[in-house]
C-alpha cells in the first residue's frame, strides 16, 4: 500500500540520517586521534620466497580507537578521505615508516600507500623529501605504492609528480595489480619497479584461468624488469605454485599478519624446502 510505502522510506531515511551522523562522529574523533598524533603503524613483511629473507616491509596504518577497538583501515582511509584528512594522516605514516625503517637491517625496505588524494597537492614531493631527510633513511630504502586510482584523476599532472618521485630515487610499486579494469595498460604508463599481484588472484591460484593470466603478467614484467609480489599468501600450497611460476616474492598470513615495529622478526620465516 501507498502508507506502508511511505514508512518504508521514512525508516529507510531514518537509517541513512544514523549511518550518515556516525560517519560525522568517526570523522570528528579520526581527526582528533590525527591531531593528537595517536594512529599507529603497523608492518607485514615481503618474503623472498627461495630463501624465506624480509625483502621489504609494507607499513599500513592502524586506528586504536577508545571505545571500538581497532577499527580496520578499510573504513577509516575512506573517511580521512571524504573529510579531508588523508593528507595529513599519510604523512603522519610516511614520516613514521622511514623513522621507523632506520632501526630496521639496512637491507630491508618499507614501503608506503599513497591514496589518489595525497596526489591532488603539489606538496607530496616535499612531503616524501622531508620525511628521507628528518628520518635520515637512503632514498633507495623507500618504496611508494599507488594504485591505477592515481592515473584516473588528473593524469598528466599525477603522472609528474610521479616523475618527480622517482626522480629522488625512491622506488614506486603497483598494488592490487589486476582488480581494476585496464590493468596492463597502466603498467607500460609509468616506469614501475614493482607490481604488486592482487590477493584474489592468489585465491585462485589453483585455476588454470589463473595461472594463464599469471604467466602473461610473469611475462610481461620480465620485459617492462619489473619485480612482482603476490599478495595475501596464506598457504604453503601457493608458495609452491608461485615459486613454479617464476614469481619471487610474496606477502601474506602464511609469512606474517601486520605487527607492531617491536614484534617484526627478521628470519624464521617458512621458506619453501626444495
Ligand atoms: P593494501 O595496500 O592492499 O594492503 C594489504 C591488505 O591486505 C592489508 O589490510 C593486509 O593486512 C591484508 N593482508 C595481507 N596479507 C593477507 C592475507 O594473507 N590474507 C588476508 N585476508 N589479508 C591479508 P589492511 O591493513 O586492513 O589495509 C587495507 C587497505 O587499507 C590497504 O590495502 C590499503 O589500501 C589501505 N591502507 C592501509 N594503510 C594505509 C595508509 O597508511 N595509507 C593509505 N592511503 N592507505 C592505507
Ligand atoms: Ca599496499
Ligand atoms: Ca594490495
Ligand atoms: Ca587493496
Amino acid at each position: 500500500s501507498k502508507n506502508a510505502g511511505r514508512s518504508c522510506f521514512h525508516l529507510y531515511s531514518a537509517e541513512l540520517k544514523a549511518e550518515a551522523d556516525q560517519r560525522n562522529v568517526l570523522e570528528i574523533e579520526l581527526r582528533e586521534a590525527i591531531w593528537r598524533e595517536e594512529l599507529e603503524v603497523f608492518y607485514q613483511p615481503v618474503i623472498e620466497l627461495g630463501t624465506g629473507r624480509v625483502k621489504s616491509v609494507e607499513a599500513l596504518a592502524r586506528w586504536h580507537h577508545g571505545t571500538r577497538g581497532y577499527i580496520p583501515p578499510a573504513e577509516f582511509i575512506a573517511v580521512a578521505e571524504a573529510g579531508g584528512l588523508i593528507v595529513e594522516l599519510g604523512n603522519q605514516v610516511l614520516a613514521r615508516a622511514c623513522r621507523d625503517a632506520m632501526s630496521m637491517p639496512a637491507d630491508v625496505k618499507v614501503a608506503v600507500n599513497l591514496s589518489a588524494l595525497q596526489f591532488a597537492g603539489t606538496n607530496l614531493v616535499d612531503s616524501v623529501t622531508f620525511a628521507l631527510a628528518q628520518s635520515g633513511l637512503p632514498q633507495t630504502r623507500l618504496e611508494l605504492e599507488i594504485t591505477e586510482s592515481v592515473f584516473l584523476a588528473d593524469t598528466e599532472e599525477n603522472l609528474k609528480t610521479l616523475q618527480r618521485l622517482k626522480a629522488l630515487g625512491v622506488s614506486i610499486a603497483l598494488d592490487d595489480f589486476g582488480v581494476g579494469y585496464s590493468s596492463l595498460s597502466y603498467l607500460t604508463a609509468f616506469p614501475f619497479d614493482k607490481v604488486k599481484i592482487d590477493k584474489s588472484f592468489i585465491d585462485r591460484i589453483d585455476r588454470c584461468e589463473t595461472v594463464a593470466v599469471l604467466k602473461s603478467i610473469v611475462q610481461l614484467a620480465k620485459t617492462l624488469k619489473l619485480s612482482i609480489v603476490a599478495e595475501g599468501v596464506e598457504s604453503s600450497e601457493q608458495v609452491k605454485r608461485l615459486q613454479s611460476l617464476g614469481i619471487p616474492l610474496g606477502q601474506g598470513f602464511h609469512f606474517s599478519k601486520p605487527v607492531p615495529l617491536a614484534d617484526l622478526s627478521w628470519q624464521g620465516l617458512p621458506a619453501r624446502r626444495k
